[in-house]
């Protein structure tokens, strides 16, 4: 191996894809979430695979995510969340199916096609039925609705919203009131537009808890990665290994490893392995001084003295062990859900994490 990789697992990713396409409705599309360098793991490498399986959509957060995906042979539709304003021309140039999420973008846009003669260009509605981060707000609606009755330049794809705690039964009673004013709104959008338009609002949690709703299309970010399921560990697996190459094996006698001299050496002596990836490859600098093991030929081994940018050193005493052998920093294990307990946060930032110098490689 030539430097630190994500080996995305083929089988891992169907795997998890049929687990959530098992529990929708046979005729309910997926809408693959890749934003974020398809969190993390390789947003073209996770796209083709969706593609060549015959996946319906992909999500993406920006402009410029979604032109990657479109200039490196993926053909299937793409929708963007978040499109700015000042992208439209960039959106439309690529084909890009933007989410329209206030009045001050469906304007812009309006202008936009009117101004090149461009007629049902394909989009998709958010509508803000409680998460308030962005969506058509209820004030909205009524102009909302003036703007789209008899409007020729778009064509509405999709309306969706998305739920703020599909995960936290606590809040199972506002998740219920999110579908039910969503559905209500929809379909007088619907209604105003005299033609069908997909409905969706699950993500990943959602179509854990709540695919008992009749939707369309669902969106599958987290789930499909594998991971931020305590409950399903036997169903869903990381479809990813974060691997190092060791590049040095030293015998220490003594002395302290690293920055700082944190990390001592024992009586006896140890021995110490070096890889090729660092904080600024995605190793969290917290899980130096022995704050987590990784795996190495079978066994865990844990790390030693502060983490460097680019290199990270393990204390692999009694494992047998030569240069080019690969560590395991996350994947099957240590669990990306573990590392994230260990750092307070969510799976989703830890896979996020692995930086763009981290090649990304598919296998079987
Ligand atoms: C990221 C995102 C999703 C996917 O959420 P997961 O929790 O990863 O399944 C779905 N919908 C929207 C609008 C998102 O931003």
């Amino acid at each position: 191996m030539k430097q630190a990789s994500i080996l995305i697992s083929r089988k891992k990713l169907l795997n998890n894809y049929n687990f959530f396409k098992s529990k929708l409705a046979k005729d309910t599309k997926i809408i693959t979430l890749v934003k974020a360098n398809g969190y993390g793991m390789g947003d073209i490498q996770i796209s083709s695979i969706i593609q060549d399986i015959g996946g319906d959509y992909l999500g993406v957060a920006s402009t410029y995510e979604g032109i990657r995906l479109a200039t490196n042979s993926i053909k299937i539709p793409i929708m963007v969340l978040n499109p700015l304003v000042e992208t439209i021309e960039d959106i439309v140039k690529h084909n890009l199916e933007p989410t329209i999420i206030n009045i001050q973008f469906i304007i812009a846009l309006n202008k936009y096609l009117k101004e090149n003669q461009i007629y049902n260009y394909p989009v998709h509605i958010n509508i803000d039925t409680g998460m308030q981060r962005a969506g058509v707000t209820l004030e909205d609606i009524s102009i909302f609705l003036e703007l789209i009755r008899n409007n020729r330049h778009i064509i509405i794809k999709s309306v969706f919203t998305h739920l703020a705690a599909a995960d936290e039964p606590i809040h199972d009673q506002f998740t219920n009131e999110q579908i039910n004013l969503f559905f209500t709104i929809a379909t007088s959008i619907e209604q105003e537009c005299g033609y069908k338009i997909f409905k969706h609002a699950l993500n990943s949690w959602g179509i854990q808890r709540f695919s008992t709703n009749n939707f369309d299309m669902a969106r599958l970010g987290i789930g499909l990665y594998g991971t931020g399921y305590e409950n399903n560990q036997d169903s869903l697996f990381p479809v990813a290994d974060f691997v190092a190459p060791i590049i040095h094996i030293k015998e220490a006698k003594g002395g302290t490893v690293g920055y700082g001299r944190h990390g001592k050496i024992s009586e006896n002596g140890d021995t110490i392995a070096t890889i090729c990836a660092g904080y600024a490859d995605g190793i969290d600098r917290r899980l130096g001084n022995g704050a987590i093991r990784f795996s190495l030929n079978g066994k865990m081994v844990p790390t030693i003295g502060n983490i460097c940018m680019d290199t990270t050193m393990l204390n692999i005493s009694g494992v047998d062990a030569k240069i080019g052998d690969l560590v395991t920093i996350f994947g099957s294990a240590p669990h990306p859900n573990y590392i994230a307990s260990i750092l307070g946060t969510i799976s989703y930032e830890v896979l996020t994490s692995v930086s763009s110098r981290v090649a990304r490689i598919i296998t079987e």
